[in-house]
């Protein structure tokens, strides 16, 4: 058996790897358990994933370090986003003026994230990577956690943290439940460049059948990404390059004139996962293992970070102490802050993402009759704003106000509660709302 660690990691993706970063400056043992190679984590591959960070999010990577070893040219500000209907060409939009922010947001390809952040942890060889290893099993009692290798070997820790995908294995061995809904929809993900400037400008094109979104990169280049039903996915990565071009050229009725592919397409099903609790003794989730969104409002990773976040000041906080940094009373108050923030973001978000693929003549209406709304009332759109952004997050805005009203709940809520929750305590302004699809 190694030595006993204080922290042990089960996942070196960007949410694993951000925790142990946090960690690092800390006095206590922690090492991350990772599948892939050590080659992987030093230079990963390109995977299709352009992830689009909030303020928020940029403060945390600068804090540590990690943003600074983004390279430059990777990352490109949002500066302004349209969202259209159908094939209609009124539009809701945002902009940096709104807020009066350099930009809404900033594009960074997601291996880049991940090699930022190993190099981290590079600088700070104290915290022990442990590559080409699987964790199969995980115990915890009173005292401490075990987990069992894949090479026999058991390790030990004060807490185990599980940062291993939206399908945790760990947490399923650990019987915490999640929910799961499955869109039977992939994403085909790939990077082009087109003949037009995007200005900028992220667009999310609602088309009935498919959802196009183009997220703007340095260049007159952009991350794609097609949202089909599942059953069409493969047909969209076995195109021709050409025939891939023509159709993506014909979907954005000419937006950036000529579309050229650049390198692979990716395809990702879409199944969004909210764990039911995020904790258990000695035990607790981080990154998509707690929370795995469906990507059409970008939050996945940022909760990812945010969440490493509390979970690690925590940790702080209880070694300042000289108290336990896996005692059931810190673990509790990580959950609940996290729950706070996840279970209306992911909510919300499924609603959004049931709207706008649903086709009835009722559904198209509201469709149109939201963003109309969206864009003309100031609060709605300071709200929509805000949460994107997460500029000043410490602000209270309509969407504060309404995270603050919800109690704090260890385990997830029905569905049809939380709608009814929501509403109730819906300002008067923002009664409109319902149109959102809560009702
Ligand atoms: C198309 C697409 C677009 C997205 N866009 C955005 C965006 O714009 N903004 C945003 O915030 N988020 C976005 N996301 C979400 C974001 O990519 C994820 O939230 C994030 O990558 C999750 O990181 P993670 O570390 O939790 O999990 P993962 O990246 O899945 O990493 C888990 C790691 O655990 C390892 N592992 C698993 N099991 C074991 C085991 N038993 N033993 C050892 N190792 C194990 C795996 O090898 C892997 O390295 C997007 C996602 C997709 C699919």
């Amino acid at each position: 058996m190694r030595k006993p660690y204080d922290v042990l990691i089960i996942g070196a993706g960007p949410a694993g790897l951000s925790l142990a970063r946090s960690l690092a400056d800390l006095p206590i043992n922690v090492a991350v358990v990772e599948r892939s190679s050590e080659e992987t984590l030093a230079t990963p591959p390109e995977d299709g994933r352009e992830i689009a960070l909030t303020h928020q999010s940029v403060e945390i990577m600068k804090a540590c370090g990690a943003w600074q070893r983004l390279p430059v040219e990777d990352v490109s500000p949002i500066e302004s986003a349209k969202v259209f209907d159908g094939s209609s060409s009124y539009s809701l939009d945002f902009d940096n003026q709104t807020q009066d922010l350099e930009a809404l947001g900033y594009l960074v390809p997601n291996h880049q994230i991940r090699k930022a952040y190993y190099e981290e942890l590079c600088a700070h060889p104290h915290v022990e990577v442990i590559t080409e290893t699987v964790v199969e099993e995980v115990q915890t009692n009173d005292n401490a956690g075990y987990i069992t290798l894949n090479n026999g070997e058991v390790s030990e820790a004060k807490l185990i943290v599980a940062a291993d995908t939206r399908f945790s294995e760990m947490r399923r061995k650990m019987g915490l439940s999640a929910t799961m809904k499955d869109f039977s929809r992939s994403a085909i993900v790939c990077r082009m460049e087109h003949q037009e400037s995007h200005q900028q400008t992220a667009f999310e094109c609602f088309h009935y059948g498919r959802t196009t979104a183009i997220l703007p990169m340095n260049g007159n280049r952009s991350s794609i990404v097609v949202t089909v039903n599942s059953r069409d996915a493969q047909k969209f990565s076995e195109m021709s390059e050409a025939e891939f071009n023509r159709n993506i050229e014909d979907q954005l009725d000419g937006l950036l004139g000529e579309m050229k592919l650049l390198g692979k397409r990716h395809i990702y099903p879409l199944v969004a996962v909210h764990a039911n609790q995020f904790v258990s003794k000695r035990f607790a989730l981080v990154g998509d293992a707690a929370v795995g969104m469906h990507p059409v409002t970008a939050h996945g990773f940022n909760l990812g970070l945010k969440g490493q976040a509390t979970l690690s000041k925590e940790i702080a906080n209880a070694i300042a102490e000289g108290e336990d940094i896996a005692s059931e009373a810190l673990l509790k108050a990580y959950e609940t802050e996290l729950m706070r923030t996840t279970r209306v973001l992911y909510h919300g978000t499924n609603v959004v993402v049931g709207l706008f693929t649903n086709e009835t003549l009722a559904a198209k209406l509201v469709r149109k009759a939201t963003l109309r709304l969206a864009n003309n009332i100031a609060p709605v759109k300071q709200l929509i704003t805000q949460s994107l952004t997460e500029k000043d997050p410490d602000k209270s805005t309509p969407l504060q106000e309404l995270k603050n009203h919800l109690p704090p709940l260890p385990s997830a809520l029905p569905v049809d509660r939380l709608k009814q929750q929501v509403e109730s305590i819906l300002p008067e302004k923002l009664k409109p709302m319902k149109l959102f699809g809560l009702k």
